[in-house]
């Protein structure tokens, strides 16, 4: 089952948000664009609800930043502070979902944050209202307060992957068939923080060997064993790129026979547009929300594609 309308995330401060969710499930909505994760928390002490969402955040393979609202920036340990010291030079090219374990910290935080080479865009709390100064600073910078909203209705607030020429209708059709979801080095910490176990066992209990990739396994009804007859894709916040490139897949994008076909497939894709059209969505599509890929060995070959393999017509100025 293909997605929901839901986020957006471009590169560098664009793309940085501060949120606080405490089930990982739903958190995994945001990391589906996060490289890295800063935790701000007002202590990193054993034991803390901090240390134990970091050390979760770290074996599942994200890079974390921790941020002390103490001390601005806390070094939790060495390696710590690597992956603090390596942000400036891949911050520039990583998206960063900030993680408050304690809701009231945020606004005490605020100064910080703000102190911050990569700020946030959002910062959004379910607890305490803000303080009208606090949060007036950080209006000031463009960064914008959210209070008291789900996790849900926020990301759907904040992120919009919709497009005008796809429409899902959760018919399932196209999580049907063996062998097509690659898990890519990038899908895995998601997925395995939205199972809650590391990348070994998830690999082996989830998935089987395709020319080489790990791909997801299938049921005996011949369908994504993630999918649920009736509910869809029962893992949609944590699902794989590939699943949320769909139907702006390579073919599709350089090959109008093959979107003809994709369309008497997928009734969610627009009959109305022409294949330019459509491609030159597509690629827009695939590198705002950075599904495009590069690594045939590890990512889904049907996310690799060069602008110049448009068609003719699909190469405007509105794709990059
Ligand atoms: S085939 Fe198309 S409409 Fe049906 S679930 Fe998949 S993406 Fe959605
Ligand atoms: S993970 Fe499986 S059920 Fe979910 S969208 Fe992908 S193919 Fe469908």
């Amino acid at each position: 089952m293909k997605p929901e309308p839901s986020m957006e995330s471009g590169a560098s401060r664009e793309s940085c948000g501060v949120f606080t969710a405490r089930r990982h499930a739903e958190f995994c909505s945001i990391l589906a664009h996060a490289d890295a994760i800063a935790i701000v928390a007002e202590s990193f002490s054993g034991g803390s609800a901090a240390d134990v969402e970091a050390r979760a955040l770290l074996n599942a393979g994200f890079r974390v930043l921790p941020v002390c609202a103490a001390h601005e920036q806390c070094s939790w340990s060495e390696w710590m502070a690597g992956s603090l010291a390596e942000l400036p030079v891949r911050g520039k090219n990583a998206d960063i979902a900030c993680f408050i374990c304690q809701t009231d910290n945020i606004f005490s935080s605020a100064p910080a944050i703000l102190r911050w080479e990569i700020f946030p865009k959002i910062v959004w709390t379910q607890g305490t209202a803000p303080d009208r100064l606090i949060a007036g600073q950080l209006e000031d910078r463009g960064i914008s307060v959210m209070q008291g909203k789900s996790i849900s209705s926020a990301y759907a607030e904040l992120f919009d992957e919709s497009s005008p020429y796809f429409s899902c209708r959760r018919c399932g059709k196209c999580c049907e068939g063996r062998g097509g979801i690659v898990v890519s080095p990038r899908d895995l910490p998601r997925l395995c923080m939205f199972f809650g176990m590391p990348a070994k066992a998830f690999l082996e209990r989830y998935t089987e060997n395709m020319r080489n990739q790990p791909v997801i396994r299938c049921g005996s009804d011949g369908f994504c064993m993630f999918f649920k007859k009736g509910r869809g894709c029962s893992i949609h916040p944590a699902r794989p790129a590939v699943c949320r490139a769909w139907p702006f897949f390579r073919g599709n994008l350089v090959d109008h026979v093959s979107l003809a076909m994709a369309r008497q497939d997928c009734p969610g894709i627009s009959r109305e547009c022409s294949h330019a059209e459509f491609a030159e969505e597509g690629y827009r599509y695939l590198c705002e929300y950075k599904l495009r890929a590069e690594d045939p060995q590890t990512e889904g070959r049907m996310l690799i594609i060069k602008k110049s393999e448009l068609p003719v017509g699909a190469r405007g100025e509105n794709v990059k």
